[in-house]
Parts: C-alpha cells; sequence; structure tokens
C-alpha cells in the first residue's frame, strides 16, 4: 500500500491540532499538510553564530555574546537601563525602557550575556533595544540553533512556535509520504537554476535552512530554492490560462469571410486613411476571424493609437456575415462615446446599432433588449450590463472589450459564454471570436503572464499629425500662473481640461472637490464658461456635459478621474492635473491621453504640492520626459508593482503566493515556453499543477 500524499492528509493529522485549531489554519487556507510545506516563511533570522560586537552592523538581527562594564538607569526623555557589553572586539550598548529592580540588579558589571536582537545606530555607537537575552554564568547555557530561524506569515492566534512545530512536523512527514514532483524532469529549458533544487529539497531548504544559507537571497526571494516554487507557481498560472485557451478553441466559432464590398464601403466613410500599424492588426483580426477556432485577441496600442476603428472594422465583418457583433465599455462616458462614433460609422452601411447600459430603462430598456435578441440589432454597445442574465444575442459572432484591464478573467468569460444559446450553456455551440483593447501598453513580460490565453497585436504607430503632449512640473505655489495661462489659451479659442484628484477612492469627496474647485476657478476666471463632471452625476448629465464640450460650449471642464479613460475631444488642448504626484504613471498617461488629439500643440501641467517624495518626484519626471506609453508602463510596473499596472480586479486573477512578476519577470518568457511545453507533451501532470496552486480542494483523508 503507498502512503496517502500529503495534499490528501488534513492538518488535524498533526499532533496538537484539533478540530477547532484545524478551524482556524483553514481560515488561513491550510487545510492538508501539503498546505502547511507550502506556507512558507516570510523571513529568517539567524541564531546559528555569534557575531563579534565589533562587526555588527545596523539594521541587521545578531546573537552577540560579552561581559556587562557598565549598568546604569539613565533618565532622558523616557527613562532607561543602559549596559555596555563588552567582547573581545568591540563595545556595544543594551537598552531596557522597561525593567525591575531584579533585573537591573542581575545586570550588574561582570555579568556574562548572550543577547540576540536588532541592531540599531544610537547616541553611543550601536545599540540592541530590549534584546532577548541569556546569561551565560549558569551551569547550563542553552546551545546556539541549528538552522536559522522561520519567521512565518502572521496568523491570528496560532504562535510562531506553534506554527514552526506544525510545519516541522509536516516535514518530517515528507520522508514516508510524498508531495508529487510534477515538473518533468526533462523540461528545464532555460531555467536549469531554478528547477536545479527538486521540490521536497526546497521544501526542506525554505522551512529549514542550514547555517550559511544566503540570507540576503532568501530576503530578496532570489534563493534558487524559491525560485524553485516561484517557477512551478507562474507555470500553474500559465497552465490555468492556456487550459481555458485550450477549452474555448475546442468550440466552434462562426466563419467569418472578408467581406471585401462592405470593408471598402466602411473605409471610404472614414475621414482617414489607417495607419499601416492599424491595417497590419486589421489583418491579424481577419486571418483570425475568418476560421472556425474562436479568436482570442488582445490589441495593445497607445492612448490614441486608433484602436476603435480596428475594432469597428471586425464588427463589419461580422456583421457581413450576418452575426451581431457586441462592445463592451468600462464605463458609461466611454460606452456612449463608442455608440456616437459606431453609430456614424456603421449608420451609411445600413446597420443598426442598440445601446445597453445600467441606466436604459424601462420601455426603453425592453426595446432594446428586443432587438438584441431578434436580431434588428446587428451592433451593440454598452457597458458591463451586457453579460447580465436577462440579455439574449441572437446570434453573437464577435464580443470586443475595450480598455480590458478594468474587466477581469471571469467578466471575459462571461461576455463570452454569451455566444451560447439562450436555454443555457451549450457546450458544442457557437462560441463568438472576441477582441479585447487595452487602454494603456502593458509591458511585454506581464502581458505574457496575465493574458497567457490571449495572442497579441500592438498598433506601434500614431495616426499621423499628432504632436506629443508638452509637459511641465510645477509646484503648486504657482498655482495662479497657471490659472491665467487657462485664461489666455481659452480667450484665444482653445479647451482645457481642469482635473482634481484625491487620495481617497471616494466618489462624494472627490466631486465635492472638484465643485469647489469649479467655483473657484468661475470667480477666478469671470470670462470663461466652466462646466463640471464627476462620478456623482447623472448619466444623463455627465453625457450633456461632454456633449456641451465637445461642441464648444464650455471652455475649460473640471472634472474629476472620470475622464481618464476613453474621452476624444480633439479641440482640446490643454490639461492641468492637480495632485499629479498621487496618481500612478499609467493613469497620468491615461489622462494626459485626453489631449493631443487634434493637430494643434498640447500641454499638459502636473501640479504636485510640495514637500514631494523621491518616488513622486521621480514618477513626475518620466511623465514629463517621454509620452511613450510602452515606456511608461515598464517605469510604473517598476516603481509602484504589477498590480497597480494590471488594475485590481485583473490581478485578483493573478494571486501569487510566493512568485512575484516584478521580481521574477525575467523568467517569464521561459515559463510561457515550458507551460506550452506541457500541455503539449506531459498533459498528464496539468491539472494536478493547477490544482496546486490555485486550486482548493476541501476534501482530506483522516489517515
Ligand atoms: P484609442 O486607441 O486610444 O482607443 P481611438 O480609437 O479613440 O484611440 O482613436 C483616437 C482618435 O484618433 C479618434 O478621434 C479616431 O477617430 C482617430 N483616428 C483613428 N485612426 C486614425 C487614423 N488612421 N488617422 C487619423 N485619425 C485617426
Ligand atoms: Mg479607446
Amino acid at each position: 500500500m503507498t502512503a496517502a500524499s500529503l495534499d490528501k492528509l488534513s492538518v488535524e493529522t498533526l499532533s496538537g491540532i484539533g478540530p477547532a485549531l484545524a478551524t482556524k489554519l483553514k481560515k488561513l487556507g491550510l487545510y492538508s499538510l501539503q498546505d502547511l510545506l507550502f506556507h512558507l516563511p516570510l523571513r529568517y533570522i539567524d541564531r546559528t553564530q555569534i557575531t563579534p560586537i565589533g562587526g555588527i552592523q545596523p539594521m541587521t538581527e545578531v546573537v552577540i555574546e560579552g561581559e556587562v562594564r557598565a549598568s546604569d538607569v539613565v533618565f532622558g526623555r523616557r527613562r532607561s537601563l543602559v549596559c555596555r557589553l563588552q567582547d573581545h572586539s568591540g563595545v556595544a550598548t543594551i537598552r531596557f525602557f522597561h525593567f525591575n529592580r531584579a533585573q537591573q540588579e542581575r545586570l550588574k558589571p561582570g555579568t556574562k550575556l548572550r543577547c540576540f536582537g536588532e541592531v540599531r545606530r544610537g547616541k553611543s555607537g550601536v545599540e540592541l533595544y530590549h534584546p532577548e537575552y541569556q546569561y551565560l554564568d549558569t551551569p547550563n547555557p542553552t546551545e546556539l540553533e541549528e538552522t536559522l530561524t522561520p519567521i512565518y506569515p502572521a496568523t491570528e492566534g496560532i504562535t510562531q512556535t506553534r506554527i514552526r512545530d506544525f510545519c516541522g512536523q509536516a516535514l518530517k512527514r515528507l520522508n514516508d509520504h510524498p508531495v508529487a514532483e510534477l515538473l518533468p524532469a526533462d523540461i528545464s529549458g532555460g531555467l536549469e537554476h531554478q528547477l536545479s533544487y527538486s521540490l521536497v529539497d526546497a521544501l526542506h531548504l525554505l522551512h529549514n535552512p542550514p547555517p550559511g544559507t544566503a540570507l540576503n537571497l532568501l530576503a530578496e526571494g532570489e534563493h534558487p530554492a524559491q525560485q524553485r516554487l516561484a517557477a512551478e507557481e507562474l507555470i500553474a498560472h500559465n497552465l490555468s490560462l492556456l487550459r481555458l485557451r485550450k477549452k474555448v478553441q475546442l468550440q466552434q466559432a462562426p466563419l467569418l469571410t472578408e467581406d471585401k464590398g462592405a470593408r471598402n464601403k466602411f473605409l471610404e466613410q472614414l475621414a482617414f486613411d489607417l495607419t499601416g500599424a492599424q491595417q497590419k492588426v486589421a489583418a491579424e483580426i481577419n486571418a483570425d476571424i475568418s476560421t472556425a477556432v474562436p479568436m482570442l485577441r488582445l490589441v495593445q496600442g497607445d492612448v490614441g493609437s486608433g484602436k476603435t476603428v480596428v475594432a469597428a472594422m471586425a464588427a463589419v465583418q461580422a456583421i457581413a456575415n450576418g452575426k451581431q457583433a457586441a462592445l463592451m465599455a468600462p464605463t458609461e462616458i466611454l460606452a456612449d462615446q463608442h455608440r456616437i462614433n459606431f453609430e456614424q460609422w456603421l449608420r451609411p452601411l445600413g446597420i443598426r446599432v442598440a445601446f445597453l447600459t445600467g441606466k436604459v430603462k424601462g420601455k426603453a430598456r425592453e426595446m432594446q433588449l428586443l432587438a438584441i435578441a431578434d436580431g434588428t440589432a446587428q451592433m451593440v454597445i454598452g457597458t458591463h450590463a451586457l453579460f447580465q442574465e436577462t440579455v439574449e444575442f441572437h446570434d453573437l459572432g464577435l464580443s470586443i472589450i475595450d480598455e480590458q484591464h478594468r474587466f477581469g478573467v471571469h467578466q471575459r468569460l462571461a461576455l463570452r459564454n454569451k455566444g451560447f444559446s439562450p436555454e443555457g450553456p451549450r457546450l458544442n455551440g457557437p462560441a463568438p471570436h472576441q477582441l479585447i483593447m487595452t487602454a494603456t501598453p502593458i509591458p511585454r513580460t506581464l502581458a505574457m503572464s496575465a493574458y497567457a490565453d490571449l495572442d497579441c497585436s500592438v498598433i506601434d504607430e500614431l495616426p499621423p499629425g499628432r504632436t506629443p503632449v508638452e509637459t511641465v512640473v510645477l509646484s503648486n505655489l504657482r498655482r495662479n500662473d497657471i490659472i491665467e495661462r487657462v485664461r489666455l489659451s481659452c480667450t484665444q479659442g482653445r479647451q482645457a481640461y481642469w482635473v482634481c484628484t484625491l487620495i481617497e477612492e471616494s466618489d462624494v469627496l472627490e466631486a465635492q472637490a472638484a465643485e469647489v474647485t469649479a467655483s473657484e476657478l468661475q470667480l477666478m476666471l469671470p470670462g470663461l464658461k466652466i462646466g463640471l463632471i464627476h462620478g456623482r452625476l447623472k448619466p444623463r448629465e455627465k453625457l450633456e456635459m461632454m456633449e456641451a464640450f465637445k461642441s464648444g460650449e464650455i471652455n475649460l471642464l473640471v472634472a474629476t478621474t472620470v475622464i481618464e479613460v476613453g474621452v476624444d475631444v480633439p479641440n482640446a488642448s490643454l490639461m492641468i492635473i492637480e495632485n499629479a504626484e498621487r496618481l500612478g504613471l499609467s493613469q497620468l498617461h491615461q489622462l494626459r491621453g485626453r489631449v493631443g488629439r487634434g493637430s494643434q500643440n498640447s500641454h499638459c501641467v502636473l501640479l504636485y504640492s510640495p514637500p514631494i517624495s523621491g518616488n513622486g518626484s521621480a514618477r513626475l519626471k518620466i511623465m514629463r520626459e517621454t509620452t511613450d506609453g510602452f515606456k511608461i508602463a515598464e517605469k510604473d510596473l517598476e516603481l509602484r508593482g504589477p498590480g497597480e499596472v494590471l488594475g485590481t480586479r485583473q490581478t485578483g486573477d493573478m494571486q501569487l503566493h510566493i512568485a512575484d512578476l516584478q521580481r521574477d519577470a525575467h523568467m517569464l518568457p521561459e515559463i510561457k515556453n515550458l507551460a506550452e511545453n506541457l500541455l503539449l507533451n506531459h498533459a498528464d501532470t496539468v491539472d494536478g499543477l493547477i490544482d496546486r496552486w490555485l486550486g482548493h480542494s476541501e476534501q482530506y483523508a483522516q489517515a
């Protein structure tokens, strides 16, 4: 009989864990012994060796031994007991703010001590505050630790000592109960270094690092044992997306053959010619949708590169083949803007556009729903209202998601499922082709892991005649000069945005701040027509305000970041962003992309309130130096991490335990290759890997 593997053994099989504790552990996601083994220390402390006092460095944790040379109560801001501890190499101060008389007497000169604690730089050289200590002049002083001491993620109601004990017990079980090695031996590819450790060796090392293990590597997450697990985790994530992709691609999609007539008619009535990059991407899409394998394609392009028109071409192709196309946008404003564009582009082709957002209600909603269900609406535009249960498509052939990083994988899937028949999912039913457009560029390696299920096209060229936005960074103290500049610009017939930002993500406060700013600006600029737009307005009010701005009725639009995405008013050529230091680079880039859409020179003023942090000032400097969204995305990744670059929803899908998309970015291209290789040549390991890292089974044997 083979022993049950550790993922099948409940934590309750350990001594010291009963039902109550098991429940607590479950709350932490720790069900099985394997879960405990994958519950890795956050950091380690080194109590295996004694450091000579002369060699200790601030900001490190050390064990020192020496003799107390002086011991005094010092009366400063706080009373403290200060001892001087000396060994052959130097002297350090140890300081206690809480102490009793007995302690004070025992710590007299001549006493020999071993102390453990963090070294700080104090008034009189190096100091340890409240170190753990023990007397060495006792009969049997305790031995030094033999391995580095792991510190586990804080766990409510469970002490470090206990969790260390449980992990230790689980490790012992590893000797006779296996944790399956799921990565085949022959696949290391370019990851020989990471995969040099076996899973079991890596787990042993990480829970029990032997003395001499490079603590600095461990602290950075760059020890090969950590990298071994990180690589496996990333492979598992990649596989889950690839498996999804494979599943989708087993479905049948409608063949959308190219209709040259419709395409030419569409192109002829555009006011411009497509750029080379747009043509290239349109051709890639065409190649995808003219086969029966569902397209899964991501279109990346910088702000203003003209993604919408490429999407519209795909929609025309779907409709020419008798199918419906749907376009989903993340906000009402953006959805409405798409509606206006698509109506203008598609009406000449006799295509009917339906519009559905949460705000379309009553009779109007019923009419839209009916037109979508009976197929009279060939093009459907809306917000996430489109994937509510009540929406039934007649025959959806193409779904387009704009500004994708605001939607997660699951929302993407929901719209994809709309291709199934209205009676419910039909397994072999037609699946719509899917096109996804990002709002801002995503660094290549990040896209590779977060969108491993998608093919990627890049529109890497802006329409001609655009002049890059000139950006200046100014202190708030110059606000009055800026207001004067706005006055000048607007009296010359230009239009401007004034963007208010708040730290708190609160609609209410943000709206209030914008209102205050608008009235203040109106007082100072009595000659200008000033509009105000924020998230608290009714959708219709928002749209009317945007229309008034677009038509030039309003000179200056005071706005919150609701205008961040997609808004297109070519005559607006000046943007002021207040407290710009609070925003991420991608968001600033997105906002700035609202200007520079016409042919005149555009300017963006980033106002900050001093004092500004080093990081904040570095961010603003990048904005001043470049308008290239791909470069900005790389920097944003460096400065703020993947969560901010991908958006929170998307990261919700990418909960990583051990890997770190930024730290481990260098592995990602190879991870992608390995995952593809596994799916192709070692399909039997795929489910296990995904389950280990992304699944949470709750069934465990008690054996
Ligand atoms: P984004 O890629 O940011 O979504 P849009 O699709 O909104 O950009 O396009 C930005 C603007 O550029 C729109 O006003 C659009 O009509 C215009 N545009 C798109 N393609 C071209 C082109 N080839 N030449 C000139 N203008 C274009
Ligand atoms: Mg857009």
